[in-house]
């Protein structure tokens, strides 16, 4: 008994002198939600940005007598406007989701709090349209899943204000099991119904079935609609929005993007768009990183880093957030595997909480270009102050708060004198092959 006892004591000393910061807890079950309303109470509520002053409202019913109807205002429940959209549905394999409303209301107010109901009856919800200028706080997340890490993310990151969520890829780790989308929808609407979330997608949202479906994304495609045609896009897995001085482009790994490709050649017409005096910053969402010192996924951003980086590069794109590597790390401004100054910084946070756990291990020694790592969950805030500054910070889940592990001032390339962007004529787009 007694050596059992200095055996723990040794063990409980060595733990802790191993890791004096911080001991990860093991890992945690998946969370499931359930519904618990009537049919025809609206479910897996959330709201996205959808042009210039206009939300979209999305959400589920199983009865198919709901009208796709969202009635607001800007009082507690009074709803003095309403718009009216569209029903969609699909079937995936012996399984057929609920009714898939889709309404854009607008236009509405920057920075202001708006009331809503989905379909005439049922629960108030409530969203803040972001502000229209300086400063806007975003929450970034990737890889999110539906455990209990998820569940601690996700309090982290309703625990203080923001503005908009960016998620660079990776929902529901539904991975062709249906029912998952409608659990991970109820798991986010507490937050996805009060904020825009705005997501690109990653490889579990792939969902291909070899033989009966060759047309992939149809959960995600579905479901979680982005704005792509305000943007002039033809696809939901790519597409570009602007909120208060940002714009923000979303990328589609998993959509081809080799030179001249339609997502190739949208990109180089949506960063010839860009003004920087209205929108000084540039940021950039994909889901398999260019920049990975990680040993998981190696390599596996490269193609896309090939066929895009030089557009990203020339555009001075400030930076580009990644996740599928679950864990975090950091790097340095960079430009073809070299440290730029004119060149993005590139963040993977790719640890929102999935079932996969954590990548664990990285290549030693650290590359010079990656700057801070490590295999941790949590989430991300950017905070834009004006057209030169913003803050990056990246708060790791800690067993009951979360903790600000790692931090950068950011300057906009827009202010940099040394790095103007470089214009490329038009008539080269018509040139591409
Ligand atoms: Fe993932
Ligand atoms: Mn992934």
């Amino acid at each position: 008994m007694v050596t059992l006892f200095t055996h723990l004591f040794l063990l409980f000393l060595l733990t802790t002198a191993a890791s004096p910061e911080y001991t990860r807890p093991g890992p945690r079950p998946l969370v499931l939600r359930q519904h618990s309303g009537s049919d025809s109470d609206p479910q897996q509520v959330h709201v996205s940005l959808s042009g210039k002053g206009y939300i979209r409202v999305s959400w589920i019913t199983s009865d198919k007598n709901v009208q796709p109807t969202v009635q607001y205002g800007k009082t507690r429940g009074k709803y003095n406007l309403s718009a009216t959209g569209e029903i969609t549905s699909y079937h995936y394999l012996f399984y057929k989701s609920g009714q898939i409303h889709h309404v854009r209301i607008g236009p509405l107010d920057p920075g202001t709090t708006y009331y809503y109901r989905c379909g005439g009856s049922g629960p108030e919800f409530h969203f803040r349209t972001p502000p229209s200028a300086f400063p806007v706080e975003f929450a970034v997340a990737g890889d999110l899943g539906q455990t209990e890490w998820t569940v601690s993310t996700l309090s982290h990151i309703g625990a203080r204000d923001y503005d908009v969520l960016l998620l660079p890829g990776d929902l529901s780790y539904a991975d062709m099991d249906q029912p998952l989308w409608d659990s991970f929808g109820r798991l986010v609407e507490p937050y996805a119904s009060t904020r825009p979330w705005m997501v690109t997608q990653g490889n579990h949202e792939v969902e291909t079935l070899p033989v009966v479906y060759r047309n992939a994304f149809m959960a995600y495609n579905t479901r979680w609609l982005m704005p792509y045609r305000a943007s002039k896009s033809t696809s939901n897995l790519y597409y570009s929005f602007e909120v208060a001085g940002a714009h923000i482009i979303m990328l589609g790994s998993y959509a081809d993007f080799y030179i001249g490709s339609d997502q190739y050649r949208w990109l180089k017409a949506d960063v010839a768009s860009i003004d920087r005096r209205r929108t000084p910053w540039v940021f950039a969402l994909l889901h398999a990183p260019w920049y990975n010192s990680n040993f998981a996924h190696r390599g596996e951003g490269e193609a896309m880093r090939v066929a895009m980086e030089e557009v990203l590069y020339k555009a001075r794109v400030d930076a580009v957030f990644t996740g599928h590597v679950h864990a975090y790390e950091r790097f340095t401004r960079v430009y073809n595997n070299k440290a730029d100054v004119c060149g993005p910084v590139h963040v993977t946070i790719g640890d929102g909480g999935n079932r996969e756990g954590l990548a664990n291990s990285f290549e030693n020694p650290r590359p010079s270009i990656s700057v801070y790592r490590e295999p941790s969950f949590g989430h991300a805030r950017l905070r834009v102050f004006n057209s030169t500054h913003a803050h990056w910070s990246w708060h790791r889940n800690n067993d009951t708060g979360s903790f600000v592990a790692d931090e950068l001032w950011l300057e906009s390339l827009a202010a940099s004198k040394a790095c103007k962007p470089i214009r490329v004529p038009s008539k080269s787009q018509n040139e591409e092959p």
